[in-house]
């Protein structure tokens, strides 16, 4: 039975009548004439120009594993320079779609879809398109037939001739164009909602522009701040050896292809998949979705110690860096002018709550800073500065071997700081630091970094808790339904409890820290879209690195297994590691000129803490109407 030809001028009929884009109507028309749905997949680099803004292709395994590792942005360029480059798997490819054909009775050559997406193209692309058709008569099992890469791995396409195995209907091609669009499955545009653009869902985001297809997906991050921040450089934006602005990779900047919400989450209701977000000045709105990212990460946690919440400050954001740096060279300018007593000394009198890896490297980076500081003080000695760490604990930095931990106590101690083991915080009401072991003195800046967890924005969601507040994930970072995956839903980094199958981990789940988020970022994007194109995903696996910190300049620890290295060597590991780990080049780039300038000029040395109010002077001077 003859199949109804498909011309421009129907295309652009159920185009006015269903208001949808073209690559919806096209998705339709293939629908319409083969009856069954189908994935659509589009690439602006497939696109044959006007009227069709994109080409529609379907995706064979063979192409899967031919791309499968690359990163590279241009699907078809991609494939075309691999399989130049691979001769064998030019081979195979070739052999895989060859079998393919051969396997389908390739008979005629069918105008129909031809006709509808490749109007005037040559008969070669002519036939890889009613291959396509075919394969899509056979129903949801699909193949790539790629005129250009097809080519570059050498295939005749003008000697295949196919047909459409059972056309559809007239009146059942009617049906299909009077569904509803949710009922066209993958054909209508997938809405992908990223929660938190910190680690996790900036790289998740990075890589789906990188990943998906135009067209394929919109993809949309919320998040109040504009910016990601490289939360492992807080402690050398605390000591001025970074620019605070320099730690931060803007989201509008690197992300060009994200629609970019700057407002809180406030709910999602995962059965209606609709989500609640708070905008500054516009208030509440409601967006929906197919697919949610949950990468909130963590805030600080604390206790209830009396004046913790009211006076203490955290090191997760940038802000709170630059606060931290600001206290400590505003209480030196106002230091240097008083006589020596306890208002003085509680203006030099510096404490860090939490001997984890942050703890210690802020604690050390801030005593470094007041070293250095000294010299532009005169009046004000290195015995006039004090500094405490209080961990609750017998030992510092659970993330390296006890002997090691062991050496930085020592080497602070050699610093002239005060490391308190086994000791707990149990006040802090105005700065007065009162501790388990009957210790009590005065201090002006006291940070906290006694452990994170997860958002407590999580509670907000009807989406499944661990005891911890974590969100449940199974390895594929699908989130974890009494151990199944809850459809459209996914999460990584700090926010979630994700399985450590290394075996490692705490609880057997992976830690919280950077190295997790940013790999976990990235296999979500790939396992998501792959998901969207019904191909298998993959589990999270990923051995710990080891862990690098710096001390203070020309002074850290590094420890990757029995590898140690400590002082300076360890210091350029440290630099060396997280310059490369740091985000785009641009942001690369400034850092590393930063540590140039600074090792030439050294570090800026002035508060300007005045930012907080830097309307004071106009506003003091400012000529007010006469009452
Ligand atoms: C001082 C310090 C030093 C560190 N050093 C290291 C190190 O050397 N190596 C290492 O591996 N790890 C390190 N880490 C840990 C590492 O930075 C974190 O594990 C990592 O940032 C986690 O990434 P994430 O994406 O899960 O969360 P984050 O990077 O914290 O991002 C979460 C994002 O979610 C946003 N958000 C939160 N709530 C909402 C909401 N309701 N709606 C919308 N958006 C929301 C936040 O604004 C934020 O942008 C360090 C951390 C700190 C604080």
């Amino acid at each position: 039975m003859p199949i109804t030809k498909a011309t421009e001028a129907d295309l652009a009929e159920m185009q006015a009548q269903l208001g949808r884009p073209m690559r919806d109507v096209l998705g339709i028309a293939a629908r319409c004439v083969c009856g069954k749905p189908m994935v659509v997949q589009t690439s602006p680099r497939l696109s044959h120009g006007e009227p069709f803004p994109t080409f529609y292709y379907l995706t064979h395994p063979a192409t899967s594993a031919a791309l499968s590792g690359l990163e590279a942005e241009g699907f078809m360029v991609t494939l075309q320079e691999r399989l130049a480059e691979d001769k064998e798997l030019a081979a195979n490819y070739l052999k895989a779609h060859e079998d393919y054909i051969a396997e389908r009775e390739v008979i005629d050559v069918v105008e129909e879809i031809a006709g509808i997406s490749a109007g005037g193209m040559p008969t070669r692309v002519k036939c890889l398109h009613a291959l396509a058709a075919h394969s899509l008569a056979k129903g949801p099992g699909f193949n790539l037939i790629g005129d250009l890469s097809l080519e570059a791995a050498g295939f005749d396409a003008s000697k295949c001739r196919c047909k459409v195995a059972n056309p559809v209907k007239l009146d059942e091609r009617t049906e299909a164009l009077t569904k509803s669009p949710k009922n066209l499955g993958n054909t209508s545009m997938q809405k992908i909602l990223i929660v938190g653009g910190g680690y996790a869902g900036f790289y998740t985001a990075f890589k789906l522009e990188k990943l998906l297809g135009k067209g394929e997906a919109e993809v949309t991050l919320v998040d109040p701040l504009p910016y990601m921040t490289y939360q492992p450089f807080l402690p050398e934006v605390v000591a001025g050896s970074i620019e605070a602005r320099h730690t931060v990779v803007s989201h509008r900047r690197h992300l060009p292809k994200t629609r970019i919400i700057n407002g809180t989450m406030t709910n999602i209701d995962h059965s209606s998949k609709v989500a609640t977000i708070v905008l500054p000045v516009v208030g509440e709105i409601k967006e929906s979705y197919d697919h949610v990212i949950m990468t909130a990460g963590a805030v600080s946690r604390t206790f209830p110690i009396p004046g913790v919440a009211d006076f203490a400050i955290g090191l997760k954001t940038v802000e709170e860096a630059i606060e931290i740096r600001n206290c400590i060279l505003t209480n030196f300018d106002k230091a240097v002018n008083m006589p020596a007593g306890p208002a003085r000394d509680r203006l030099l009198t510096f404490v860090v709550v939490g001997g984890g890896f942050a703890g210690i490297e802020v604690f050390a980076e801030m005593r470094n800073l007041a070293s250095y500081l000294i010299r532009y003080y005169p009046g004000l000695t290195f015995a006039d500065v004090h500094f405490h760490l209080i961990e609750a604990m017998g030992r510092i930095m659970p993330e390296v071997s006890q002997k090691t931990s062991e050496w930085v106590l020592s080497d602070l101690d050699r610093r002239g700081a005060t490391v308190h083991l086994n000791t707990q915080l149990l006040s802090a009401s105005d700065g007065v630091v009162e501790l388990s072991t009957g210790e009590k003195f005065e201090s002006d800046v006291i940070v906290w970094t006694a452990g994170v967890m997860a958002s407590p924005f999580n509670k907000n969601t009807d989406l499944p808790l661990d005891e911890r507040g974590r969100i449940l994930a199974l390895p594929t970072l699908q989130v974890s339904k009494e151990g199944v995956a809850l459809e459209g839903a996914w999460t990584a980094g700090d926010v979630a409890a994700v399985p450590d199958l290394t075996g490692g981990g705490v609880g057997g789940f992976c830690v919280p820290n950077a190295q997790h988020a940013v790999r976990q970022g990235k296999l979500l994007a790939k396992n998501l879209v792959s998901t969207l194109r019904n191909e298998g995903i993959l589990e999270y696996k990923h051995k710990n690195l080891g862990a690098v910190a710096g001390l203070g300049l020309y002074n850290g620890v590094f420890q990757s297994g029995n590898i140690v290295l400590k002082g300076f060597l360890a210091w350029c590991a440290h630099r060396v590691y997280h310059g490369l780990a740091m985000p785009m080049f641009e942001r690369k780039h400034r850092v590393i000129m930063g540590w140039v300038s600074n090792f030439v000029f050294k570090r800026d040395i002035v508060s300007i803490a005045a930012t907080e109010n830097p309307r004071q002077i106009f506003e003091t001077w400012a000529s007010r109407p006469k009452v």
